[in-house]
C-alpha cells in the first residue's frame, strides 16, 4: 500500500515536470515568433513603418497611439501606452519635438532603440523660435521620412536590410507617382494665397508653392482669441485672400466667422494622421487632398 503511494506520487510529480517544460518550451517558441518588436509614435510614420517592413518575417508594428485622433504634438503618456515598449526593440518617432515625452521612454526604457524619422530633412518651416515639426504633408519630406526610418532599421536589423531597401523602393516609386500628380497642377502660379488655422498643412503648402499664412491655434482653432480672429478678418480682407484652411476634424466656428466677413470659402484638408491602417493610406488621403485644392484654387 505504502509503495504504491509512492509509485503514485513520484508519477504525478513526473507528469507536472513534463507539463512544465512543455508549458516553457512553448513559451519560448513564441517569444522567438516575433523576433522585433517595433512601436511608432503616431499614424503617419505607422504607415511609413508597415511599408517599409512590410513582409519581413517575425516582425510586429504597433503605434503607441493608436486610438487618438488628434495631433501626437500635445499628447499625454498613459500608462498603457509605457507598457507597449516593455518587450519593444525599437521605438520610431517623427523628431523635431512632435514627441515631447520622449525623454519619458528613454527614462523608463533605455534598452529600446531610437530612430529618428527627421535627420534627413532640410527646409524647415519656422514657426517663431521652433521649427513646425509636421513635415509629412509635404511628400517631398515624407518620402525624406521614409528613407531616414529605412536607413535606421538596415542599420538595426541587417538580416532584413535587402527586403527594407526593396520595400523603400517600391514605395517611393508610388511617391514618385503621387507627386507628378501633383506637379502637374502649377498651384504656385498667379500668387495664389491661403489662409491656414491649422499648423499640419504648412509642408503641404510649401509643397505645392503656394503663399501660406498660418494662424498659430496648436490646432485648437476653438481657443483663438476674439482679437486675432478679427485681424485674421483683416489681413483676409485687405490681401483678397479666397480660401481658409482647416483640417477635417477641426472645429469651424472661427473659420466660418473669419468667412462670414470676407467672402472667403472654408476648406477641410486631411492631415493625414488618421486613416484605414492600408498600406496606402497616406496616398489614397493625398489624392484627396488634390482634388480639394484644385477646386481651392
Ligand atoms: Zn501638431
Amino acid at each position: 500500500m505504502k509503495k504504491r503511494n509512492i509509485i503514485i506520487s513520484i508519477a504525478i510529480l513526473l507528469v507536472l515536470i513534463v507539463l512544465i517544460v512543455i508549458g516553457n518550451l512553448n513559451k519560448s517558441s513564441h517569444k522567438d515568433a516575433i523576433r522585433l518588436k517595433i512601436v511608432t509614435s503616431f499614424y503617419p510614420i505607422y504607415i511609413m513603418t508597415l511599408n517599409i517592413t512590410n513582409g519581413a518575417e517575425n516582425l510586429e508594428v504597433s503605434n503607441m497611439a493608436e486610438n487618438y485622433v488628434g495631433c501626437i504634438h500635445d499628447y499625454t503618456l498613459t500608462t498603457a501606452d509605457l507598457k507597449k515598449f516593455e518587450d519593444a526593440a525599437i521605438f520610431i518617432q517623427n523628431g523635431y519635438g512632435m514627441e515631447q515625452f520622449i525623454q519619458k521612454i528613454v527614462d523608463s526604457y533605455p534598452n529600446v532603440k531610437m530612430v529618428d524619422s527627421s535627420t534627413k530633412i532640410t527646409d524647415f518651416v519656422q514657426e517663431g523660435e521652433e521649427v513646425n515639426p509636421h513635415f509629412w504633408t509635404s511628400i517631398d519630406d515624407y518620402i525624406l521620412q521614409v528613407e531616414a526610418i529605412t536607413e535606421g532599421f538596415k542599420e538595426l536589423d541587417s538580416s532584413n536590410s535587402e527586403l527594407y531597401e526593396q520595400n523603400k523602393n517600391t514605395y517611393i516609386q508610388k511617391l514618385q507617382d503621387l507627386k507628378a500628380e501633383y506637379d502637374s497642377y502649377e498651384f504656385g502660379a498667379n500668387e495664389r494665397q491661403v489662409v491656414s488655422l491649422n499648423e499640419a498643412f504648412s509642408y503641404l503648402f510649401k509643397f505645392i508653392g503656394v503663399d501660406e499664412t498660418l494662424i498659430e491655434t496648436d490646432h485648437e482653432q476653438s481657443a483663438l482669441s476674439a482679437e486675432t480672429v478679427r485681424d485674421v478678418i483683416e489681413e483676409v480682407k485687405n490681401s483678397g485672400i479666397k480660401a481658409i484652411v482647416i483640417g477635417q476634424n477641426d472645429d469651424d466656428q472661427n473659420a466660418n466667422l473669419i468667412a462670414s466677413e470676407t467672402g472667403a470659402k472654408v476648406y477641410r484638408l486631411n492631415d493625414a494622421m488618421s486613416g484605414d491602417g492600408s498600406l496606402d493610406s497616406y496616398i489614397n488621403t493625398m489624392k484627396e487632398n488634390l482634388e480639394i485644392l484644385k477646386i481651392m484654387f
